[in-house]
């Protein structure tokens, strides 16, 4: 079987240049990270000192590309239904591309956008579609990500259907992508529990998008139940989820040569969640 590459979403707290440092420390093969902070619409530009150092940290713990997810700000909304804000939230999105083309990163993730009950799902669908050809159109070597959403409020992309809609209405398809969230899917209704159900899953997810769209997985167990719409992580094991669908995952050959990150709520349990994604393969 090809390599699996799996970890945490790691902190980057005093620069992008502690991710790969803290990601070695628990036993990661693959991470994620912010590239700047995701709750605020200004950044810094990150420093020549800082992106040398983040390539050689990098380089020195053995993380490549295809093992690092980074992932955009939460105020992103690149579905917005008004002028100004979705402008915002377009200008914000090609910085964080540009930041990941500095860092010499070839894959951003980012929620899709919400509709706020001011436009149809298709038109909010269109218009994030229209949103990743303005920032692919103006970088070089990053693809876009599109994360499956639990379907909270008004937020897109809960569905294979609608990645696929967005997926369709982007000019080049060589960097569109998307990461698949297991709890996520779970809330959104995708039953896979069980591996019956993650084989039946994964079939529709092939068949209506298919695996070579796949970048990245987030995997996490869930707080609510199935088909709750509500996105909420648990640790790996402890939620209405549990272990069967992450033995699956890291079983499939499907899902090798790509970052597969923990997104769970205890940091202090990720070497340990870490190794038990280890012991689950066969
Ligand atoms: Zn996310
Ligand atoms: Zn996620």
């Amino acid at each position: 079987m090809t390599e699996k590459y799996f970890g945490a979403h790691v902190s980057a707290a005093g620069g992008v240049e502690n991710a790969p440092v803290n990601a070695h420390e628990i036993g990661a093969t693959a991470f994620a990270l912010f590239t700047k902070n995701q709750r605020q619409w200004q950044a810094k530009p990150l420093t020549g000192e800082s992106i040398s150092a983040f390539k050689t940290n990098c380089e020195k713990f053995g993380y490549k590309p295809q093992q690092i997810l980074p992932h955009d700000s939460y105020l992103i909304n690149l579905g917005h239904p008004e002028k100004a804000a979705l402008q915002k939230s377009r200008d914000a999105f090609l910085e964080e591309m540009q930041r990941c083309e500095q860092l010499g990163l070839d894959r951003l993730n980012f929620h899709p956008g919400s509709h706020l009950n001011k436009m149809s799902e298709d038109e909010c669908l269109a218009t994030i579609a229209q949103s990743i050809n303005i920032s692919l159109g103006k970088t070089n070597g990053v693809t876009a990500v599109i994360e499956n959403t639990a379907g909270q409020g008004t937020n897109l992309g809960f569905s294979f259907y609608q990645l696929k809609k967005i997926i369709d209405q982007v000019e080049d398809k060589s960097r569109v992508g998307v990461c698949i969230d297991t709890a996520h899917a779970y809330s959104a209704g995708y039953d896979l529990k069980t591996k019956s159900g993650f084989e039946k899953v994964f079939q529709e997810f092939d068949e209506v998008i298919g695996f070579e769209y796949l970048k990245g997985m987030h995997l996490n167990d869930s707080k609510k139940d199935f088909g709750s719409k509500v996105d909420r992580h648990d640790s790996l094991g402890k939620g209405t989820l549990g272990l069967e669908v992450f033995e699956c995952i890291m079983n499939d050959e499907r899902f090798s040569g790509i970052p597969l990150i923990l997104e769970t709520p205890n940091e202090d349990l990720w070497a340990e969640e870490i190794k038990l994604l280890k012991s689950l393969q066969k």
